[in-house]
């Protein structure tokens, strides 16, 4: 198909099921102009391991809508409200081009359904405007269930060592911010933080878009 028609199923797409505000349902865009109108960044710091700081409270119904058509539906029109609440609540982070960033690796199953890993695209835009270096270190050590699927109990045994420093890897930060888009009961970021510290990091902080106690 030539780049003139690939677009055609889109715009089909488009006319028959125009896009409508996930909060009043008005036509036009995923959350009309009155509704963004209403979304602040609401910083939380949750002392724990790592300390955390979010930028936005997942209870937010608006936040939650868009999230879950980010993340489970890989619609990126969401990154347009989300991404800019982001980057103003990081503003208030002190971040400079010394703090290394690690994004908290997705499994690629998940990214193949949504065709992109949020953590990753998270810590590029604080890269693009901070100049912190990224280093994708973190994987998989063995395939663990969505952690959204499971209690608060079973998410930490879930994530039991699942999460490893990739072989190869010839330096790993002292320092660190573990970047991920959302903190339920922290223990991604924990898993993430223990396979860090295995390998001498000391200093480990993690920052996520959203927070959900
Ligand atoms: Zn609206």
């Amino acid at each position: 198909m030539s780049a003139r028609f690939s677009k055609l199923p889109n715009l089909l797409t488009s006319l028959l099921f125009p896009e409508r505000c996930v909060a009043c349902h008005k036509t036009g865009a995923l959350v009309c102009a009155i509704c963004a109108a209403t979304l602040h960044p609401l910083i939380r710091h949750a002392p724990g391991i790592p300390a955390t700081w979010s930028c936005v409270s997942y209870h937010n119904p608006i936040i939650k809508r868009l999230f879950r058509e980010w993340k489970y539906r890989g619609n990126r029109h969401a990154e347009e409200i989300l991404i800019p609440l982001f980057l103003e609540g990081c503003k208030q982070m002190n971040l400079s081009h010394h703090d290394v960033l690690v994004p908290v690796p997705t499994q690629r199953s998940h990214n193949n359904q949504r065709g992109f890993a949020p953590p990753q695209t998270l810590a590029f835009l604080l890269q693009q405007h901070y100049g912190c270096p990224t280093q994708d270190i973190l994987h998989y050590a063995r395939p663990v269930k969505r952690q959204a699927s499971l209690g608060l109990a079973k998410r930490k045994e879930n994530m039991h060592n699942a999460l490893v420093v990739r072989k190869g890897t010839t330096i790993v930060p002292r320092s660190a911010i573990l970047i991920d888009d959302v903190v339920t009961s922290g223990a991604t970021l924990a898993a993430a933080a223990h396979a860090l510290t295995q390998h001498g990091a000391r200093d480990i902080r993690a920052i996520t878009l959203a927070w959900n106690p």
